[in-house]
């Protein structure tokens, strides 16, 4: 469906349907506000409703967000392009892979939208962004434009209203606090932009929703919304399984864990967050210590990674529900795949994990968060460290194999980290999110002790890829079997682009 058909639009909004929450928005003429596609109000006339592909563009065309439904609640879009399909192209000069123009700008627009979100509070020029993306400005402007209807700093300017709009309603901060939070340099600055978009001022509409109140030592949360169904025992109980001890934890139906960010100055903020499911609101509740107020932005962008929040799975569903043929219920419509929030830390537990149970990793992993990682003070029980940075690896002064073989470790897998850590700290691999999987991969497995499992795995979390297929994997031949290698493989083609799902289904029927 795309938001051009006016019928198909008005039909999903009037059923208020989930599956197309994130992916259009409505702006209702006679009243001038925009709502998600699941709104309670009344349902408008068709005739008064435009539908919008992004936030941004309802705003550009005048509309200001409903305070019932609350846009800023919506979950983000996943890309529309199966991700194996994704190359780079002569836009982006570095790889000389050339690929169908279509894909490659809308790549292109979808990574810069990321950008956007995630460093709204600190992104200061677009020939920056443009830069960073390996692309002009100019360029970089037309295909956002293409792509979003918005030109990226309309886009930008939507995001920071949207994150201020949310603290001034959930949390106790002040006026002045949010501003700074969701990236405005200048109160006066917000003050003015949020008056002219919404017709209220900030504090009317803190008067409006009554906030919460502050709370010392307690963190401020926030509630970031994914489109049901939504597996979050299953995505609960492996994050439990492999919570590295002091650096994170799991109990009460939560997750918790230390945070080191880095601001765009250099400076490190550290502090921890703590996620929870509100199953009735289709969202999490995320909450952050005060302290990473000056990294929020980049923050919920990695719980949102984290937690996989922009998977769609009614699409995912579509595609795999072939795998209930193998065995009824195999596909689970609730399924996610579990992302990460710092990729090295993910990256060295999965080299931890070689050869040894899950349990002997997780305690191994905890034994180097506390010799090598970083003490932190926090108001959560048991969360005591950070884990170290590549950078605190290569920084070492004796070699690694040297301080974690008392740990218990072998020296072979010292070697390994110690090279990746090397890697991931000089750039020559870049393990985030927008980084090409297949390339990311290869690069990986030229790492002595890292082979093609870890390095799938590892670029399935790191960079969110939806399509990799471990077929070696023990867990995998065993779900499928007696089917053997060529014959998983030709069966697992089916449910591109989607396999790293159907992985997940696979080891959660064992
Ligand atoms: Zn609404």
């Amino acid at each position: 469906m795309t938001i051009d058909n006016h019928a198909a639009c008005y039909a999903a909004f009037q059923s208020k349907d989930s599956r197309f929450d994130g992916h259009f928005f409505v702006g209702v003429t006679s009243t001038g506000i925009y709502c998600r596609p699941v709104c309670r109000a009344r349902l408008p006339r068709p005739e008064n409703c435009t539908f919008f592909k992004t936030a941004a563009e309802a705003e550009r065309a005048g509309f200001r967000p409903c305070l019932l439904c609350r846009p800023e609640l919506a979950p983000g879009c996943a890309p529309m392009v199966p991700a194996t399909r994704l190359r780079t192209c002569s836009a982006v000069p570095q790889t000389g892979t050339v690929c169908a123009p279509v894909d490659a700008s809308h790549r292109l627009a979808v990574l810069a939208a990321k950008q956007l979100e995630e460093h709204c509070g600190s992104i200061e020029s677009l020939e920056e962004l443009a830069a960073s993306l390996g692309c002009t400005a100019r360029h970089l402007r037309r295909v956002f434009r293409e792509e979003y209807r918005v030109s990226p700093v309309e886009y930008l300017q939507t995001c920071r209203l949207l994150l201020a709009k949310s603290l001034l309603t959930d949390t106790g901060l002040s006026v002045l606090e949010a501003a700074m939070a969701s990236g405005f340099g200048s109160l006066r600055r917000f003050n003015a932009l949020f008056q002219a978009r919404y017709h209220l001022s900030p504090t009317s509409l803190r008067r409006q929703t009554g906030g919460a109140v502050k709370q010392e030592g307690q963190g401020i949360s926030l509630f970031l919304g994914y489109r049901p169904p939504y597996g979050w025992d299953r995505l609960l109980a492996f994050l439990a399984l492999r919570a590295i001890p002091g650096v994170e934890a799991v109990r009460e139906n939560a997750y918790y864990r230390t945070v080191r960010l880095v601001k765009r100055d250099g400076a490190e903020v550290c502090g921890w967050i703590k996620a929870e499911n509100m199953p009735g609101q289709n969202a999490l509740r995320v909450t952050v210590s005060a302290s990473l107020l000056a990294v929020l932005p980049q923050t919920l962008a990695r719980v949102k990674e984290l937690f996989d929040l922009s998977c769609d799975p009614n699409r995912i569903c579509e595609t795999l529900q072939t795998m209930d043929a193998l065995k009824p219920g195999l596909c689970a419509p609730g399924v996610r795949v579990p992302g990460c929030f710092d990729p090295f830390e993910m990256a060295v537990r999965t080299i931890l994990g070689q050869q040894i149970t899950v349990k002997g990793a997780t305690t191994l992993a905890g034994r180097i968060a506390r010799e090598l990682g970083t003490p932190i003070r926090t108001e959560v029980n048991g969360l005591t460290h950070l884990f170290p940075t590549a950078q605190d690896i290569c920084g070492l002064e004796e070699p690694v194999s040297a301080r974690l073989g008392p740990l218990g470790m072998i020296a072979a897998r010292s070697n390994t980290i110690s090279a990746l850590a090397g890697k991931l700290s000089d750039g020559s691999i870049r393990l985030a999110a927008g980084a090409d999987p297949e390339r990311t991969a290869a690069q990986l497995m030229e790492i002595p002790g890292i082979g093609a499992w870890t390095a799938h795995y590892m670029v399935m979390r790191a960079l969110g890829w939806t399509d990799a297929f471990l077929e070696t994997d023990y867990g995998i031949k065993k779900a499928l079997a007696p089917r053997k290698g060529k014959e998983i493989l030709a069966l697992a083609e089916s449910w591109r682009p989607w396999r790293s799902y159907a992985m997940m289904n696979l080891w959660n029927s064992l």
